[in-house]
C-alpha cells in the first residue's frame, strides 16, 4: 500500500490534520490509521470537552479562539453548548495573575471581570477561607466559552476527510518503524528516514510522509526510533457526581458555566440538565510523565477532589459517584503549548497539554500548511500563524500560565 501520506491517529488532532490536508491537496492519497475502532476513541473521548478562549499565553488564546469561530460555526453538529466558563481566584492568586489578566483583550474576547457580587449573582459558593482552601476573592467570566461533544468533533473530521476521498484504516496498530538503512551501523552520510510502518498483524503500510498524532503515545513510539518529541503523557482522572435538583449550584434557574475554583486546580463541568456534575484537578508531582495504570482512582477523588469540593460547595456533601473514568494528557510541559515538528519524513504533532480539544481546528490547519510546505497557515478567524512558532528548533512561544 502505497501513499503520499499516513497520518497514525485519528484523535480529534489526526483527523483534523487530515481534513485539512485532503482539502488542501485533493490528489494526494491520504491514509488515516488508528487501533481504535472509530475516530476520537482515545484521549479525545476521554476528556471533558470544555473550551475556552481564556489563556495567559497569546499563541494559545489565538489557536482557541479562531478554533472556537470555527465551531460555533458546527453548532449541533458537534454538540456546542455555550454555557460560559467561570474562572475563580483567591486574592492572592488575583494579584499574582495581574500580568496575564492585562495582556488579554477583554472586550474583543468577550471576557467580564465578576468581583464577590458578581459572582453570588451567578454560583450559590462560600466565599470564605479555611485553611487549607482560599478565599473567592474575584472571578472571570469567558462568554466565548463552553462545552461540545469532543467524539462528534473528532467524527465530524474524519468524515468530511472520507467524503474528500481519504483513506482510513482502523483496528490497526502501528507497532514499528522500519527506517532505510541499517539503524545501528548506518554512515552519517546516509539518508535515513522511515521506509515503512508495519502494524500488529504484520502489514506494511508505505508513504512519502509520515504524520504521528499519536497523543499521549507519542513520545512511546517516538523514543525507540531516536526522535525526543518533547511529549510527554500524565494520567488525568474524572469524576461524575450524581446531585440532586436540591443541591442548588446555581442563583438563577438556567445552566451553570464550568467553574474554576481557586484551590488543587479543582474544576466543575455541570450538566445540571441531567444531574450531574464533573469533576476533575490536575495532579503534578507525585503523578508520573508515563503510561501507567489506566484506571480511575476513586482515592484521588476522596482526597484531593471532595474536600475541595465540600469547602466551596457544602451544599455538595454526601452525593456518591456515579461515573469514573481517567485518561492522559499529552504535555509539552516546558511552555504547555502543542508542538509541530519534523525530522527526515516524519512529522509529529501533539503536546496539546490538556487542551487539544479546543485548539484542534488551529492545530489542523497549522499542520496541514506545515506539511505542504507552507511558512505559514491561515485560522478559521482569518489570522496568520507562523508555523514554524510551534516547533522545537525554531520555538517562539509564550509560557503558558492558565493550566487545569
Ligand atoms: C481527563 C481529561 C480531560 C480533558 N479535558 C479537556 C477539555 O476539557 N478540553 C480540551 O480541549 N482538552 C481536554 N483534554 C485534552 C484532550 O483530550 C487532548 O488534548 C486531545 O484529545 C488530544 O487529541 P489527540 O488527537 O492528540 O490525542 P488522542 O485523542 O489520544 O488521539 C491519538 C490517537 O492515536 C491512536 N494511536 C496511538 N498510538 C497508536 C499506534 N501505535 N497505532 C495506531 N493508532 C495509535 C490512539 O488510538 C488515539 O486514537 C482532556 C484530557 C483528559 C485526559
Amino acid at each position: 500500500m502505497n501513499f503520499d501520506y499516513i497520518i497514525i491517529g485519528a484523535g480529534v488532532i489526526g483527523s483534523s490534520t487530515a481534513y485539512y490536508l485532503k482539502k488542501a491537496l485533493p490528489e494526494k492519497r491520504i491514509l488515516l490509521i488508528d487501533r481504535n475502532r472509530t475516530a476520537g476513541a482515545g484521549n479525545t473521548a476521554k476528556s471533558a470537552a470544555l473550551y475556552r478562549n481564556f489563556f495567559s499565553s497569546r499563541t494559545n488564546r489565538m489557536l482557541a479562539a479562531s478554533s472556537i469561530r470555527y465551531y460555533i460555526e458546527l453548532g449541533g453538529k458537534i454538540g456546542l453548548d455555550p454555557i460560559g466558563y467561570l474562572w475563580l481566584f483567591s486574592e492572592e492568586q488575583w494579584k499574582n495573575s495581574q500580568k496575564s489578566i492585562r495582556q488579554l483583550d477583554m472586550k474583543k474576547d468577550e471576557f467580564e471581570v465578576l468581583d464577590r457580587a458578581g459572582i453570588a449573582n451567578i454560583l450559590r459558593i462560600n466565599f470564605q477561607s479555611k485553611n487549607p482552601f482560599a478565599d473567592v476573592h474575584a472571578g472571570i467570566y469567558c462568554h466565548l466559552c463552553g462545552s461540545l461533544s469532543a467524539m462528534a468533533l473528532a467524527r465530524h473530521y474524519a468524515s468530511e476527510f472520507v467524503s474528500l476521498g481519504g483513506e482510513v484504516s482502523f483496528d490497526t496498530d502501528i507497532r514499528s518503524f522500519i527506517l532505510t538503512g541499517q539503524i545501528s551501523s548506518y554512515a552519517p552520510w546516509e539518508d535515513v528516514h522511515i521506509d515503512t510502518v508495519m502494524d500488529q498483524k504484520g502489514n506494511s503500510y508505505y508513504a512519502a510522509n509520515y504524520v504521528i498524532a499519536t497523543g499521549a503515545w507519542t513520545h512511546d513510539l517516538l523514543a525507540p526510533v531516536g526522535i525526543a518529541s518533547g511529549i510527554l503523557p500524565k494520567k488525568r482522572q474524572l469524576f461524575a457526581l450524581k446531585i440532586d435538583e436540591h443541591a442548588q449550584l446555581i442563583e438563577h434557574p438556567g445552566k451553570a458555566p464550568a467553574i474554576i475554583l481557586p484551590a488543587g486546580g479543582v474544576y466543575i463541568k455541570p450538566i445540571l440538565e441531567r444531574n450531574i456534575l464533573i469533576v476533575g484537578s490536575a495532579d503534578d508531582l507525585g503523578q508520573p510523565f508515563m503510561m501507567s495504570d489506566p484506571e480511575p482512582d476513586p482515592r484521588y477523588f476522596h482526597n484531593a477532589i471532595e474536600p475541595v469540593l465540600n469547602h466551596y460547595f457544602p451544599q455538595l456533601a454526601g452525593y456518591n459517584l456515579s461515573l469514573k473514568w481517567a485518561g492522559y494528557y499529552d504535555y509539552h510541559w516546558p511552555d504547555m503549548t502543542p508542538v509541530i515538528e519534523s525530522v527526515a519524513n516524519i512529522t509529529w504533532i501533539g503536546g496539546t497539554s490538556g487542551s487539544g480539544i479546543m485548539k484542534a481546528d488551529a492545530i489542523g490547519r497549522i499542520a496541514a500548511a506545515g506539511l505542504q510546505g507552507h511558512k505559514e497557515a491561515f485560522l478559521a478567524d482569518g489570522a496568520r500563524f507562523e508555523i514554524s512558532k510551534l516547533s522545537l528548533r525554531d520555538r517562539d512561544v509564550e509560557k503558558e500560565e492558565l493550566i487545569i
